[in-house]
């Protein structure tokens, strides 16, 4: 797909699933269930996905999934098993590219199904996956991914992080970045303090990677739906109103992350005054 002159293409890492608890937080079975329904052990499937920003003469990863450091235990806990090794790089090479072409690695932030794919075993070490690439990296969700507390250290898995920052190919910014001329970070809190989500401008279009700051779409329309994942829920509902607002004005293409059904929208006004819908777009 073009984004003026960028060309982006949305590669998965597989489907998991996980108690909708975690997605819906506070909003009760009853509600959440008629919009994405549940097996019989209160589980909804969810994709993990990733984005390849082909702009200004670099090839740009957004995330990496779960990776292929997975051991059986934790494939069984996160619903991945029979989906194989190299996921995200075959899905890679389906659309023509190899791990050594990627740029630069973007980590929206730390999370396990975020940056699992950073890195993989090499006999007994545990190397970059992208060997060629910088791997750009918030301060602040560094210093939670290091230091974490009892309720995230379950998420930040040193061995997705620790082998870049020791072989220097980790590039630590500080606040909103600029990529390339047309690729850039927006820090965007609430799912974590450090977290940012990616922006693609070029030729008057624009589209957003809105990870775990908005990983659904009904998050968008419903902003009182904030997943229980989230470190900072009211910080969440003002980064969304924030990029529901930017959205709008530059009718940017949403791109969510997590979302098992909807992959691209569009956020419109609604029939109510304050109220919004995401318009579905398909592939
Ligand atoms: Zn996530």
């Amino acid at each position: 797909m073009k984004i003026g002159n960028a060309e982006i293409f949305v590669l998965s890492d597989g489907m998991t699933k996980s108690d909708g608890g975690g997605f819906f937080g506070l909003v009760p079975r009853v509600l959440w269930e008629k919009v994405h329904p549940a097996d019989e052990l209160n589980r909804v499937p969810w994709a993990l996905r990733s984005l390849l920003i082909i702009a200004d003469g670099k090839k740009i990863l957004v995330d990496t999934g779960y990776g292929d450091k997975l051991t059986p235990k934790q494939k069984k806990i996160f619903a991945m098993e029979g989906q194989g090794d190299r996921r995200l790089l075959g899905d890679l090479e389906r659309v023509g590219f190899s791990a050594d072409e990627i740029d630069i690695v973007v980590n929206t932030h730390l999370h396990a199904d975020h940056c699992g794919g950073n890195t993989v075993f090499d006999g007994d070490k545990v190397v970059a996956t992208f060997p060629n690439a910088r791997y750009i990296v918030q301060r602040r969700e560094l210093a939670q991914a290091m230091f974490p507390n009892e309720r995230t250290r379950g998420t930040y898995f040193k061995e997705n992080f620790v082998p870049l920052l020791e072989s220097g190919a980790m590039e630590i910014v500080d606040g909103d970045y600029q990529i390339t001329p047309s690729v850039r970070t927006m820090v965007t809190r609430g799912h974590t303090p450090g977290h940012q989500v990616v922006v693609v401008e070029s030729g008057g279009e624009a589209a957003i990677f809105l990870a775990d700051a908005c990983s659904w779409a009904v998050h968008m329309e419903r902003l009182a739906w904030v997943p229980a994942f989230d470190i900072e829920p009211m910080e969440s509902i003002q980064t969304k109103k924030r990029l529901r607002d930017w959205a709008l004005r530059h009718n940017a293409l949403l791109i969510f992350q997590h979302d098992p059904t909807t992959i691209f929208g569009r956020v419109r006004p609604g029939e109510k005054p304050s109220r919004f819908v995401v318009e579905k777009l398909s592939p």
